[in-house]
Order: C-alpha cells, then sequence, then structure tokens
C-alpha cells in the first residue's frame, strides 16, 4: 500500500516538473513515507531525520516532507514539532493528494521570506480520490488499490487507526483505470485493499460489485494477462472467490492468506475471528481448486500471553499447510492498540527463541518446495535487468515466485519461458528458453 502511495506522490510531482532521483544526495526535494505496523520502522523514520538535520541546515533550499501512517499518530507529529521542527511538510494519509499544494504553499512562503513549515493532518478522508497519476516501478505491471482502510480492528494492528475504516472505489473507476493501464503495456495488475475480500463497490445504476464479482470484469479487459490480489483475511475469503482459481485463467495461482497464529487462543486474543480449523479448511478448498496454488502468509511470534504450546501449534501449522513463503514478525507492540495492554508480554528473549526455530521451519520448507520447481519450464513475466549484472534478469512466475536468469537481450515487460535449473530458499534460477 505504501509503494502504491509513494508511485502516486512521483506522479503527482511528475506532473508539476520535478523528476525522480536515484540517489538521497541529488534530490531537491525529500520525501519519507513511513509505515507505522511495526516498531523498528519508527525507529528507522527518527533515525532518518536525524541524518538529515546537517543536511537540512547546510542547504537552505532542500525540502523535507514526512507522510504516511505515522503521520496520523498525534503523539509522532508531536515528536517531529519538538525535536525535528526543521521538517517543511507534515501531511498524513488522507491527504496525500494534497502534496503539489502544500509544496506550492512552502514555496511561496519561502519566496516572500516568511518561511513557516506546512503541517496538514486529516483524521478523516474525505471521499476517494480519483483519477490521482501514478509512476510506476515496472513498466509491464501495476499496483491498483480497489480499496482504503479496515474495519477489523485485530488487537495487534495500528492500520484501522490510521487508514481509517473500510472504503471500496468504485468498479467504473477501477475498471477505468486498469483499461488505461492495459493501453500502456501493464500486462499484470495487483489488486490492493487491508482486506480485498470484503470488498463493496457499486455500480452507478446502484448494483452492488464483491470483489469475486470485480475479478471477473477485470479478466474481460484486452491485455491483462494476470490479476493478483492483496491482502485476503483468512474470514471473509468466499467461495466464490476460491472457484475462480479454477474457472479464471487470468487470475494467478497464488494466494498471501496471513493466519498469524496457529492457536485458536491465540487466534482469540488476536480478534482474527477464525479457528484454526476453519483456516486450514479454506486451504483445503484453494488446494482443490487449484492443485498448484502457490499460498505464503503472515505469521506473528510472541503475542502477549502465547504459551509454549500455543507456538508449537503454530509451527505444527506450518509444517501442515507447506507454504511457499512467509512473512514473520516478532510481536511488536503499538500503541493505542488493545494488545498494547495486555499484561502477559513476552519476554524478547522467548521470542527471539521462538522466532528462529519458526523462521528454519518455513525456510526449510521453502527450498524444498522450489527444488521441486528443477527441470520445470515457467512462464516468467521479465521485470527488468538485476542492477549488479545487466545479463541477468528478474521476473515473476504465475505463483509470484522470483526467478532470475540470464538473456543476451532485455526482455523487460514480456513473457518468456524459463527452465528452472536450480530452487533455492527465495528464488529460483533458470536458463532462457528460446521460442
Ligand atoms: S485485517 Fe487486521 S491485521 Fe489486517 S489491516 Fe485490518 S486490523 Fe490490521
Amino acid at each position: 500500500m505504501n509503494e502504491h502511495d509513494s508511485e502516486i506522490m512521483a506522479g503527482m510531482l511528475e506532473e508539476i516538473g520535478y523528476e525522480r532521483k536515484e540517489r538521497r544526495q541529488d534530490a531537491e526535494v525529500l520525501i519519507i513515507n513511513t509505515c507505522s505496523v511495526r516498531e523498528n520502522a519508527d525507529k528507522r523514520f527518527f533515525g532518518t531525520l536525524g541524518q538529515l538535520k546537517h543536511r537540512h541546515e547546510d542547504d537552505p533550499d532542500l525540502i523535507v516532507c514526512v507522510c504516511g501512517c505515522m503521520m496520523q499518530q498525534k503523539h509522532v507529529v508531536d515528536t517531529i514539532d519538538q525535536k525535528y521542527p526543521w521538517v517543511d511538510i507534515v501531511f498524513g494519509t488522507n491527504n496525500m493528494h494534497r502534496l503539489p499544494h502544500l509544496l506550492n504553499d512552502l514555496l511561496q512562503s519561502r519566496e516572500n521570506g516568511e518561511e513557516k513549515p506546512e503541517r496538514e493532518i486529516w483524521d478523516k478522508a474525505e471521499g476517494i480520490i480519483e483519477g490521482l497519476p501514478s509512476e510506476r516501478l515496472f513498466r509491464c505491471k501495476a499496483l491498483v488499490n480497489i480499496m482504503y482502510g479496515c474495519n477489523n480492528f485485530c488487537t495487534y494492528c495500528i492500520v484501522p487507526y490510521t487508514r481509517g475504516r473500510e472504503r471500496s472505489r468504485s468498479p467504473e473507476e477501477i475498471l477505468k483505470e486498469i483499461c488505461a493501464l492495459a493501453e500502456d503495456g501493464v500486462r499484470e495488475v495487483m489488486l490492493l485493499g487491508q482486506n480485498v475480500n470484503s470488498y463493496s463497490g457499486e455500480w452507478p445504476c446502484g448494483r452492488k460489485c464483491d470483489f469475486a464479482g470485480l475479478i471477473r470484469e477485470i479478466a474481460e479487459i484486452d491485455g491483462i494477462e494476470r490479476i493478483r490480489f492483496m491482502t485476503s483475511h483468512p474470514k471473509d475469503i468466499s467461495d466464490d472467490l476460491i472457484s475462480l482459481f479454477r474457472t479464471c485463467p487470468k487470475l494467478c495461482k497464488n494466494i498471501h492468506l496471513p493466519v498469524q497464529a496457529g492457536s485458536d487462543d491465540v487466534l482469540k486474543r488476536m480478534n482474527r475471528h477464525y479457528t484454526r480449523d476453519m483456516y486450514l479448511e479454506e486451504i483445503r478448498k484453494l488446494r482443490e481448486a487449484a492443485p498448484d496454488i502457490t499460498i505464503s502468509t503472515d505469521i506473528i511470534v510472541g503475542f502477549p500471553g502465547e504459551t509454549e504450546e500455543d507456538f508449537q501449534k503454530t509451527l505444527d501449522l506450518v509444517n501442515e499447510v507447506r507454504y511457499d513463503s512467509a512473512f514473520t514478525f516478532l510481536y511488536s507492540k503499538r500503541r493505542g492498540t488493545p494488545a498494547e495492554k495486555y499484561d502477559d508480554q513476552i519476554a524478547d528473549e522467548v521470542m527471539h527463541e521462538r522466532f528462529d526455530r519458526l523462521v528454519d521451519a518455513i525456510d526449510t520448507i521453502s527450498a524444498e518446495k522450489n527444488k521441486a520447481y528443477e527441470g520445470r519450464v515457467e512462464r516468467v513475466l521479465v521485470e527488468g535487468p538485476s542492477k549488479r549484472d545487466k545479463r541477468t534478469y528478474a521476473g515473476r512466475t504465475d505463483g509470484f515466485k522470483l526467478v532470475n536468469f540470464t538473456a543476451d537481450e532485455d526482455h523487460t515487460g514480456e513473457f518468456v519461458n524459463v527452465r528452472i535449473t536450480k530452487g533455492r530458499t527465495f528464488s529460483l534460477e533458470g536458463d532462457l528458453v528460446e521460442e
């Protein structure tokens, strides 16, 4: 979500004459787009501001802007005002579209010699702003927001407080955007939302459109060959959506289905609204619909009150599902969330020890699963050359496996066939199969 917000900000700035710089030291305007999901990101943000202080003092033309989820938290903005008052512009997730105006106001005040920092945070989004430009990171694939916010209030999560309640874009606007992307050469779209399964759009005639219906509409668009989505809440995944993995060839056989924990007690305290058995039943249905489907997940280790027995249930679940990959997180206390106040927080060393065991189990399975690809020919959408070696290209399979291969010609943006020669833990290597 943040990555796409950054693309939109880059697009807005490009429209008013700015261009993206690769190196931070070459930029006249620096924008730090923050994430508040984990404490580490908070720390890195303040560390980065600390590093920028001297440069800002030495360069009177430099403009430093900070935005993103962290700015929706009052204590963060208060800290900036107290410790980093020199930050030029602060804005939040709900008024990101205001960036060009804020920049313009700042420049005008500088010109008039009465510079004052711009601070503009909106508590709520005023509807959905359509038609914002975006400077894509990839030519051949695009991120497309279909909804914003979240209504779920998992007890560890800050997102409903920083991104607000669920708002779905109209299917008409989404299709218009994707048609334009297809005309611009995009072959793959990733539909984004905190919980895409609860997408509920409305056509101009008032007819409702659910997530499966939206995918069916997108699949009709010429030029779009792959459709992905992220993220799905297990409690809301519908049988209709699962059936699309069988019937809709454009829907990639890949799903990210965050489980978070394998113990029902922990899931309940997390307010996840599903049990381990319910989750495993969804996995069974997905594999029945698409036996080759790749599955990834998110897991939190060390949620308050997690016992060794609870953790074992998570390990068992990982071994049972055999994920292709997983994002694993040490539980991170977030200010303002219910779990912050739970009095049975887990000691750091216990968390780390469990975390290491979990990562070992996941990596072993990932390596085994990737090894099974050796000898197979995979259709890969090429994302571009590697920064280190211009003859090495990277792309993704339908199942979202990262594939590195060498080629004499640049195939960026094209589909190519690659014979997999090596399955590593996090990626595959292969040789281009000439047509
Ligand atoms: S579903 Fe839960 S974890 Fe995901 S964004 Fe919403 S509150 Fe956070």
